[in-house]
């Protein structure tokens, strides 16, 4: 259980003013010492982060924050971290005492905006407890409550029960990556190339978590890299039930296999996984209108260290500057660090996400849409400039639909010669 990867637990997120109790809160419930505890307020700089397993729930991730309360140079920058983590918490504990103002509203005004399931911990009840005032506003709007002691132990039983009953089970039943697209007992190929990008000795996690669907669903899969597939089908009696390759390998294979076995590649299921994938289609259509010097932002979740022919870096711009046939401006980013203002990008590529939570990853979409930016992912825009879109979505008519709906508006708009 420990194994199981951060993005695909659900995220348990505790803010509230400093010296509020919450670390001394996220220790009695993991029942373990993981936050530094302290009378001194603003002991919790970054959030901190611990994965453990709330039966019946399962794998979680409880995310610990700095005080929202702290106006000094340096709390200005915590309590940006602290908002940043609200975009990857999918159930978030608000904890307060016996005071109740414009912090406690202005959180709970953020989760009922992004609609994130949220309980109210007044904590440390040994010390204080809140007033009938609050508890009735909050029966009111119907916002679950709980009054807790980190130091007796009062109210932490029925906490993790509220947790569980609150946990959206999106969280816990993300959309398949892959095994609703084919039947039990079909065999998927999997494209993976092995270059000098390639991390040593392993394989990616999107490639590592599609085999494990795969296996989940009673399928079977043969993995490959681009130079063997031919050969690999052409031993085959039957054809495979679909090929899943990497992005950057998409012409090749798209050669290689034969039209009438389906073909797609692994960012375009992590679209769907995480993200969007009509709204990444329309992204990926919203390339035609690029015009010259046109502002791009290039965004990937993890912080791998990039070498030789990077993706996002060297492969993506060259593709897209190949295929728009003029110069373009490339921002790029990794991690949590997402620009606030996104008003100045024409487009945002954003990577398969593989290290976040689906809720992350749902946040940035709707940031980019708030924004009015057209959005899409590194797979979804590689196939669309390289042309092979069409294929790479047969097997998801929904958003098949959609690209020729487009492309059929984009040319009624074209002028007649
Ligand atoms: S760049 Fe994105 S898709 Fe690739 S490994 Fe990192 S998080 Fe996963």
């Amino acid at each position: 259980m420990k194994k199981t990867p951060k993005a695909m637990r659900v995220h348990i997120g505790l803010f509230g003013r400093r010296n509020a109790g919450k670390s001394s809160l996220i220790n009695s419930v993991t029942g373990q010492k993981i936050s530094i505890v302290s009378k001194v307020p603003g002991t919790t700089t970054d959030p901190v982060e611990k994965a453990m397993e709330l039966l019946p729930l399962g794998p979680v991730l409880f995310i610990d924050t700095a005080g929202v309360d702290d106006k000094s140079e340096l709390g200005k920058q915590r309590i940006r971290k602290t908002y940043k983590a609200i975009e990857r918490t999918d159930v978030a504990l608000v904890i307060a005492n016996d005071r109740w103002d414009h912090y406690e509203n202005d959180l709970l005004e953020r989760f009922k905006d992004r609609r994130i399931p949220t309980i109210v911990v007044f904590n440390k009840a040994d010390l204080s407890r809140p007033s009938e005032r609050i508890l009735k506003k909050l029966s009111a709007e119907k916002i679950p409550f709980v009054i807790t002691s980190a130091t007796n132990g009062e109210g932490i039983r029925e906490l993790k029960e509220l947790i569980v009953r609150l946990a959206p089970q999106t969280a816990l039943n993300n959309p398949a990556i892959v095994s609703d697209l084919i039947p039990p007992g079909e065999l998927v190929i999997l494209v993976t190339p092995i270059d000098p990008e390639a991390p040593k000795g392993r394989l990616i996690l999107p490639q590592v978590q599609t085999i494990r669907d795969i296996l989940d669903n009673d399928a079977y899969c043969m993995v490959v890299k681009e130079r063997e597939l031919r050969d690999a089908l052409d031993r085959l009696k039957r054809p495979p039930a679909l090929v899943v390759t990497d992005s950057q390998a998409f012409l090749k294979v798209a050669g290689d296999t034969p039209p009438e076995v389906p073909l797609t590649s692994f960012s375009i299921l992590f679209a769907r996984l995480k993200g969007d994938l009509p709204a990444f289609v329309e992204g990926a259509v919203a390339i035609d209108s690029l015009k010259p010097n046109a502002r791009i932002l290039i965004a990937e979740a993890c912080t791998h260290h990039r070498v030789g022919e990077d993706i996002g870096t060297v492969k993506i711009p060259r593709w897209l500057r190949q295929y728009v046939g003029a110069a373009l401006q490339f921002t790029h980013i990794q991690g949590h660090d997402f620009p606030e203002d996104l008003s100045r990008f024409d487009l945002v590529i954003h990577c398969g996400a593989c290290t976040f939570n689906r809720r992350q990853m749902q946040s940035r979409i709707f940031q980019c849409r708030q924004a009015g930016v057209p959005v899409t992912n590194y797979g979804v825009a590689i196939a669309y400039s390289l042309g092979v879109f069409e294929r790479a979505l047969e097997i998801f008519p929904e958003a098949k639909e959609i690209f020729l709906r487009m492309k059929s508006l984009q040319k009624s708009k074209q002028p007649v010669a």
